[in-house]
């Protein structure tokens, strides 16, 4: 998707063209990409939910 972008480098991903498929996390042979659980997803742990 081209969703990433180096500068100086510092890897950005580009909200607006990520697809979230996750192969960036899944494939990267530095472990370079950290996923983050939103708000929402928070909570429902917190429950007991997920
Ligand atoms: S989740 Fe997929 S589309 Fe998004 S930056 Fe990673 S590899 Fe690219």
């Amino acid at each position: 998707m081209s969703a990433i972008t180096v500068a100086d480098g510092l890897a950005r991903v580009d909200d607006d063209l990520c697809i979230r498929c996750y192969c960036c996390h899944e494939l990267c042979p530095d472990a370079a990409i950290d996923l983050e659980t939103g708000r929402l997803g928070r909570t429902l742990r917190t429950v007991g939910i997920r």
